[in-house]
């Protein structure tokens, strides 16, 4: 295995079994009694992909690999995303839906979490246009710029003032008369920004009212676009931008929802995106466990590999049951997803989207709390070998962090789950 640097800490023997293949083999060992043949199938596809890519190009995860330059050749694959098929821009994958999706994510969040952290974070620039291209051609092009790996791409909704409270944003719309708008504010933390050719962006026809919200796709390269990077330690790999929008004018076949349709479409792509982040919290939780279980068997202290010692051992037996209830609970709702959302042609019935809400909150607040405690506790176990850069052990505990506060942070997603613990009183 090429090394990430050039101070090795951890001995040959060890290091060498840490390598992406064994960690997937420890997985496959856990997953294949409980995955259908063909999400089996497919997550071996995606595995051999990454250890391919991986070795052919000698990736060691270090600090001078640009992770923006795999995007082509993962989005040659399919790689970048599964929850759609994409019929309308001819793709058509076999392998498609939230759990082809959970499939996906896991195989390349052990080769690389912040790959896979940015590639979610194109993933939710892609599903707007996907459920609004309404066939027009500049969408689909769009469409198929980011399904297909040429340029990744970010969404705009977080601004400076206006974090938690989205929805009350200070980015203003002004309508033309030829149906065009004019963008004018300044958001902030958005994923990919500083990288993205594609931007959502959401604006107000007047400011603090939500329910006056539009909805925009909008190319870089246009005038009144300007873009900084955010310095995030956490995922140093990861470009994330503040943008100020100056007079940006959006044509009106770029518009995906003109005022007032623009909040019911931020809605509707949060149950994906929460289940989404919960699935990379699952997927971390296996990536830090299959290093710490690796390490534990093989490192030795006073004469006995350090899994023979119940602190060590009994820590990990607790932290891999919990991985693997949470597995089965969010793979059930990514298959019953699928499912109703099949049975309803996308479209999903009032009562059913509000419970999925739910769900959804509940299902990204337990994995991103797991996914903190998991990952923290392995590299904890590991010693200093767990805090040194052999390993992506570091990845997996910074990106656990930021789990909770994106995609609306650990209290907001209690916030939401106590107001529908109030309406389903309510209902009785
Ligand atoms: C690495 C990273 C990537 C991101 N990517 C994107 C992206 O791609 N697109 C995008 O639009 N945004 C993105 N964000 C923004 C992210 O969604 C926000 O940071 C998040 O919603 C919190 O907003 P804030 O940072 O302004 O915190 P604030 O809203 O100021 O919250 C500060 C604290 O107050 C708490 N709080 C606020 N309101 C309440 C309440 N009602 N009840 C209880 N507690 C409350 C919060 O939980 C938090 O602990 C990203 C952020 C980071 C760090």
């Amino acid at each position: 295995m090429e090394k990430r640097f050039e101070t090795q800490v951890i001995n040959d023997e060890i290091l060498e079994k840490l390598n992406l293949d064994h960690r997937y083999d420890y997985l496959n060992e856990n997953l294949s009694p409980i995955l259908t043949e063909s999400q089996f199938a497919f997550l071996k596809e995606v595995q051999g992909f990454c250890l391919k890519f991986e070795e052919d190009n000698n990736i060691t995860h270090g600090p001078n690999e640009d992770i923006y330059d795999w995007y082509p050749t993962f989005g040659n694959q399919g790689y970048i995303t599964r929850q759609y098929s994409y019929k309308s821009i001819d793709l058509n994958y076999k392998e498609h839906g939230m759990a082809m999706d959970f499939m996906r994510i896991l195989a390349l969040d052990f080769f690389d979490p912040q790959f896979t952290m940015g590639s979610g974070a194109t993933v939710i620039c892609i599903n707007p246009i996907q459920e609004h291209h309404d066939n027009i051609p500049i969408r689909l092009e769009a469409l198929k710029e980011l399904v297909t790996g040429k340029t990744p791409g970010c969404l705009l909704i977080t601004e400076p003032e206006r974090g938690s409270d989205a929805v009350h944003m200070l980015t203003t719309c002004e309508e033309q008369g030829d149906g065009s708008f004019i963008l004018n504010g300044t958001k902030i933390f958005n994923t990919n920004a500083p990288r993205s050719k594609w931007a959502i962006a959401y604006a107000t026809a007047e400011k603090n009212n939500g329910n006056l919200m539009g909805q925009f796709l909008i190319n870089t390269s246009w005038d009144g676009w300007s873009c900084e990077r955010v310095g995030i330690p956490w995922v140093s790999k990861l470009y994330i931008g503040k943008e100020k929008l100056e007079n940006l004018k959006v044509p009106k076949e770029y518009v995906l929802a003109g005022i007032g349709k623009g909040r019911v479409h931020l809605f509707e792509g949060l149950v994906p995106e929460r289940i989404s982040i919960a699935v990379r919290g699952v997927s971390e939780c296996w990536g830090a466990l299959a290093y710490a279980i690796i390490y534990a068997n093989m490192r030795r202290q006073f004469e006995k590999e350090i899994l023979l010692f119940q602190g060590v051992g009994f820590t990990l037996t607790d932290l891999w049951a919990k991985t693997t209830a949470l597995t089965h609970g969010i793979l059930k709702f990514c298959e019953m997803y699928d499912e109703k959302m099949l049975k309803y042609e996308g479209k999903l019935p009032e009562n059913i989207s509000r419970a999925l809400v739910a769900l959804g909150s509940q299902y990204k607040y337990n994995c991103a709390s797991l996914s903190k405690k998991v990952c923290y506790e392995t590299a904890n176990l590991m010693g200093g070998a767990g805090l040194c850069d052999n390993t992506l052990m570091q990845d997996y505990v910074n990106i656990s962090r930021i789990q909770e506060i994106i995609g609306g942070s650990r209290q907001i997603q209690q916030f939401i789950m106590s107001r529908n613990l109030r309406n389903q009183f309510k209902n009785l």
